[in-house]
């Protein structure tokens, strides 16, 4: 799939490219440092060893555009811009921007050393802000006390049984339910900004270590975000009292497991470095563990949409329970901007100034090496001219 039209730069073999540039295992297929945009966003078409690990983010965004979507049709759902999809609205943003920096960082990070250093920083900062886009999702949609009717129809006939279902409850056992009102999203965003911290750390120390530290960094956030999950796994359904809703909400369990068996998978791939380990050379293109950790992490991304969209249903099903009605009968907050669209602003503030720190102290690092570079490429390309 070469295009002939641009002249394509030569691909370089691992031993001809900065050590900066070189991934474990993969020895053929490199551009060159200092490609032009114009070269890098040519090079989507040309098979080199990022052109597979582009496509298996940037077709995902459409994918996942198009289930996304259709929770607007339902019957019963809001306009899209009512304030009970603020939650929705920002855990999309939170994976376009994942999925879309991270095409655009394997795509672009050919510009300068520097450049690269800032894709990838971007890219770890979009990670912590879908994590924090996935909190806010579970917390409107998923939080214990989502989904508690004022009126139980069948009250619990077990008196040391869980309180979800008892009229007039919150939801949630006190300690619990304290817990989530107050630091679940506080929480969520302060790993986050541990995350970018450790993450950007890993590109400039503990380099040995780079793809454990990163790889451990993001569980601790899913084991935060994913608390309301647990919560709900290990509790009575609080949709007891409307069938609709229940069978609507039976189904999250089912997603929630293939979310997480999908982000193990992608783990393993990440830090196993297989299959490229076990046939160095042969995986360069296509095939390699980056990619299959890209497919992987897209299967766990779609399997959570499934799960928020199975609970948005039941919510949906049960009028009761959207606000305003929510929120007189149950004292369920409704989303509001500052508290959606708020918190997502504060945050990804937070982490442009982290990425800005750390780009500024790569292009210290890096920058006065770009007139070397810029002088190999002149030269190879004076070759290649010949
Ligand atoms: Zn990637």
């Amino acid at each position: 799939m070469m295009l002939n039209c641009a002249q394509p730069l030569p691909l370089l073999r691992h031993t001809d490219v900065p050590p900066r540039v070189i991934e474990n295992f993969i020895l053929t297929g490199y551009r060159f440092p200092n490609y032009s945009l114009r070269d890098c966003l040519l090079s989507a078409f040309r098979p080199t060893n990022e052109t597979g690990n582009f496509w298996t983010h940037f077709l995902p965004v459409f994918v996942f555009a198009y289930y996304f979507v259709e929770v607007f049709g339902w019957e019963g759902a809001p306009r899209s811009d009512a304030p009970f999809f603020y939650p929705l609205w920002n855990y999309f943003i939170g994976v376009f921007c994942l999925l879309m920096a991270s095409s655009m960082a394997h795509l672009l990070n050919s510009m300068s050393l520097v450049v690269r250093e800032v894709c990838f920083f971007v890219d770890y900062g979009t990670i912590s802000a879908y994590t924090v886009g996935s909190s806010l999702a579970y917390y409107y949609y998923i939080h214990p006390r989502a989904g508690i009717v004022e009126t139980d129809p069948e009250p619990d006939p077990d008196p040391d049984g869980d309180p979800a279902g008892a009229p007039g409850s919150s939801g949630a056992v006190p300690e619990f339910s304290a817990f989530f009102d107050t630091f679940y999203i506080p929480c969520t965003c302060v790993v986050a900004i541990i995350c970018v911290l450790s993450c950007c750390n890993t590109r400039q120390r503990w380099r040995k270590h780079r793809y454990m530290i990163r790889t451990l960094v993001f569980l601790l956030p899913f084991f935060v975000s994913s608390m309301p999950v647990f919560y709900r796994l290990l509790t009575r359904s609080p949709y007891s009292g409307s069938p609709s809703s229940l069978s609507s909400s039976a189904s999250m369990p089912g997603f929630f497991y293939r979310h997480c068996l999908w982000l193990l998978v992608s783990a393993a791939f990440n830090i196993s470095k297989l299959p490229e380990r076990l046939a160095p050379g042969r995986f360069d293109i296509w095939g390699h563990s980056h990619q299959w950790f890209h497919c992987c992490t897209f299967l766990s991304i779609l399997d959570e949409l499934h799960m928020i969209k199975a609970e948005v249903r039941a919510i949906l099903l049960s009028p009761a329970l959207l606000p305003p009605a929510a929120a007189a009968a149950a004292r369920l907050p409704g989303p509001t901007a500052a508290s959606t669209y708020g918190v997502m602003l504060l945050l990804q503030t937070t982490i442009v100034s982290i990425i800005m720190y750390f780009s500024w102290c790569a292009s210290r690092i890096y920058g006065p090496q770009g007139a070397q570079l810029e002088a190999e490429l002149r030269r190879r390309r004076a070759l290649k001219g010949r």
